[in-house]
């Protein structure tokens, strides 16, 4: 399983997919990516089995300068193009991957989420959802909402999501599940493994558990758990393509 996302880039979609597929390695059961651009329209395409099946679903015009892309390994909720991720909120303005199993979803679940119905079985959903209701009903913005769900949820995850009233960031955080932030020049990538955006950039930064990270096409703002700005170095990762 694997997470892969690019802010900036016009031919976000191939990155994407080509990044997708050096995560083969690690082992996926259904795939799917999400794209868009700040002016643009929004492109999910989701697929049960290998990446080829999710590239057929690939017409023309998905296409977009920021995106995310995820293969999953099912543990909550059978391989269905439904459970596959990204995984939206009800209202649609949401989109998130996850890599991991968050130990606490039914407990989160029955906190904040008794009267929104779940579209599919997975973990990952009700984060998501949970994210929405912060939002729309809490009055919460999305870094707020990012940041609580991120202390409330326990468990292993690397966690990308997208507001697509925004459109110009993904929001990042990580525990006990791998992922870095690839440097490029007026655009930004993240990824499990830096193999996957090599031919992007050599340039990674190393994310700490509980951080709360910001890539937008110019910026990385990485903040600890006392909402504290953190700077620090990227690394060069000596890898041919
Ligand atoms: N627990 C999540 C799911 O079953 C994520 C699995 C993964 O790491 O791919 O959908």
């Amino acid at each position: 399983c694997g997470i892969v996302g690019v802010v900036g880039k016009q031919q976000t979609k191939e990155i994407l997919i080509q990044g997708l597929e050096k995560l083969e390695y690690r082992g996926y059961d259904s795939a799917g990516i999400f794209v868009t651009s700040p002016e643009g329209e929004n492109y999910l395409v989701k697929s049960v089995g290998r990446i080829d099946n999710l590239k057929k679903k690939l017409t023309k015009e998905v296409s977009g300068t920021i995106g995310i892309g995820h293969t999953r390994w099912a543990t909550h909720g059978k391989p269905t193009e439904e459970n596959a991720h990204p995984h939206t909120s009800r209202d649609g303005r949401f989109m998130l991957v996850h890599n991991g199993v968050i130990e606490n979803f039914e407990e989160l679940k029955a906190m904040y989420l008794e009267d929104v119905p779940l579209k599919g079985e997975t973990d990952t959903e009700v984060l998501v959802q949970i994210i929405s209701v912060f939002v729309a009903k809490h009055g919460l913005d999305t870094l707020e909402a990012f940041r609580k769900i991120v202390r409330e949820t326990k468990g292993s995850y690397a966690l990308a999501l997208i507001d697509t009233n925004e459109r110009e960031t993904i929001y990042v955080a990580k525990n006990k599940s791998p992922l870095l932030v690839g440097v490029g020049d007026d655009f930004n990538v993240i990824c499990s493994d830096a193999m996957a955006m090599i031919s992007q950039t050599n340039q990674f930064v190393e994310l700490m558990d509980g951080e709360i990270v910001l890539v937008s096409k110019d910026k990385i703002i990485i903040e600890d758990q006392a909402q504290q700005r953190i700077e620090r170095d990227s690394f060069t990762v000596e890898m041919s393509e």
